[in-house]
């Protein structure tokens, strides 16, 4: 199979080969003929799977024709590093196009976005805030969208800008083509489909459950043992880029400074950071400038670099979907990666949980020569709070796949895979998991 078969201009032709695509991802294959129709799309696809393509090149294929430095196509993403992410991609597939695109975020200034926009683009891909806000000034005129794509729309939905992209949709004219992005389906999205796609086609791959290059492997360890496990785990394994989720952007800062002070080439990503600042991070991650990066979800959001080898969740996430999104940052577009997570006897049953949705049963790590048996330091030393779940103080987002109540013990009696209920008691305090013993 190749792109040939959806017959594009040569000028996106161009931008393909150069990207190196030789052959379109299933989400392109399945995707691709119904955008190109016109059609509205609902793909329940997550990252990593090619979807930016999927909808970048049909939207590039029919700008080419109609008039030029006009607002057509508007692109709505829930975190600035992934509008950055998709406005690159569409630079780089539309690059002999001529076709302009902007991306339009917060925490930078506006001047350069508004001068942009003055000189005429045809696409704009966008952040719901400063999208409104630059609407509210009259710097953008929506009269001619002909396309509009929602993209992680469940994850816009968890950031609270379900309120703003309605009130993006209200000034849109009503004859345009939709489609809406979204690795899991909660009722609001379903309901906000509803309300704005015009006899969809459903595309759906992998949706839920984690790219199938990714290999895990949970390693059991004690709150105040975890940064010495990381670097003990970094030491003994092959990795090339590691990307390192913490549940807090103190934690973040923390884990970041102790992994330097351990002479190791990190980078931390969190929301309290500058834009420039997040982009030296990103930038300097992705070019190789730092073999680890250390971030929180939200700042993680949109991440693409490829060769990412390693992610290792330092903290648990709070839902399955998290862990989905977290472990789509490796293993994409059909490389391979390791997804190791750190698990505390506080963090109940929730591997069972990630067990259920991928089908398997999770490999239990331990390592050697570390000593799982040190005590913690006097005065805490890494103290594991009681964790809050969901974003924001709302309730973490149901996955259709796992309850998402936490705290109590409500989980215990959830499906797991048949057989997988594991009793081993091989490592103090850790009831539900059982060590393989497997080193590396
Ligand atoms: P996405 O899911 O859109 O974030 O894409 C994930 C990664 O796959 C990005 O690095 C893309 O550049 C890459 N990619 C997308 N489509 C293809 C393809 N047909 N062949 C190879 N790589 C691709």
């Amino acid at each position: 199979m190749s792109f040939k078969q959806f017959n594009l201009h040569t000028q996106i032709e161009t931008g393909i080969e150069a990207l190196g695509y030789t052959a379109p991802t299933p989400i392109q294959l399945k995707a691709m003929p119904a955008v190109l129709q016109g059609k509205d799309v609902m793909g329940l696809a997550q990252t990593g799977t090619g979807k930016t393509a999927a909808f970048a090149l049909p939207i590039l294929q029919r700008l080419m024709n109609g008039p030029r430095k006009r607002l057509r196509a508007l692109i709505v993403a829930p975190t600035r590093e992934l509008a950055e992410q998709i406005h690159e991609a569409i630079g780089g597939l539309g690059r002999a196009t001529k076709l302009k695109s902007v991306a339009i975020y917060g925490g930078v200034s506006k001047n350069p976005q508004i001068r942009s926009l003055r000189q005429g683009v045809e696409i704009v891909v966008a952040c719901p805030g400063r999208l409104l806000d630059l609407a509210d000034q009259g710097e953008i005129d929506f009269s001619n969208i002909e396309v509009l794509v929602l993209d992680e729309a469940d994850r816009m939905f968890d950031m609270g800008f379900l309120p703003d992209i309605r009130k993006i949709i209200k000034r849109l004219p009503t004859k345009r083509q939709t489609l809406l992005f979204s690795a899991t389906m909660p009722d609001d999205i379903r309901a906000l489909a509803g309300d704005i796609l015009r006899d969809p086609v459903t595309i759906r791959v992998g949706a839920g459950v984690p790219v199938a290059s990714v290999s895990h492997a949970v390693f059991p360890v004690a709150s105040h043992l975890k940064t010495a496990l990381l670097m003990k785990l970094l030491d003994r394994t092959d990795t090339e880029s590691v990307l390192v989720f913490t549940r807090t952007k103190h934690r973040t800062t923390r884990v970041a400074e102790q992994m330097k002070r351990a002479g190791l080439s990190v980078a931390s990503l969190q929301g309290n950071l500058s834009q420039n600042r997040r982009q030296d991070a990103l930038n300097g991650f992705r070019e190789g400038r730092y073999q680890i990066l250390v971030a929180t979800d939200i700042a993680a959001r949109g991440i693409d670099v490829s060769g990412i080898s390693h992610v290792i969740n330092y903290d648990m996430p709070s839902t399955v979907d998290a862990y989905t999104h977290r472990i789509g940052r490796t293993g994409r577009a059909a490389k391979t990666g390791d997804a190791f997570t750190f698990v505390t006897p506080q963090d109940g049953s929730f591997v069972g949980d990630i067990e259920h949705v991928l089908g398997e049963r999770i490999e239990r790590r331990t390592l050697k020569d570390f000593d799982y048996n040190l005590p913690a330091p006097a005065g805490g030393g890494e103290s594991e709070r009681p964790r809050s779940f969901g974003r924001q103080g709302r309730p973490a987002p149901v996955s259709p796949y796992a309850p998402v109540k936490r705290g109590g013990d409500s989980r215990r009696g959830a499906a797991r895979p048949s057989g997988r209920r594991s009793g081993g008691r091989s490592l103090s305090g850790f009831p539900q998991l059982r060590s393989s013993s497997k080193d590396r």
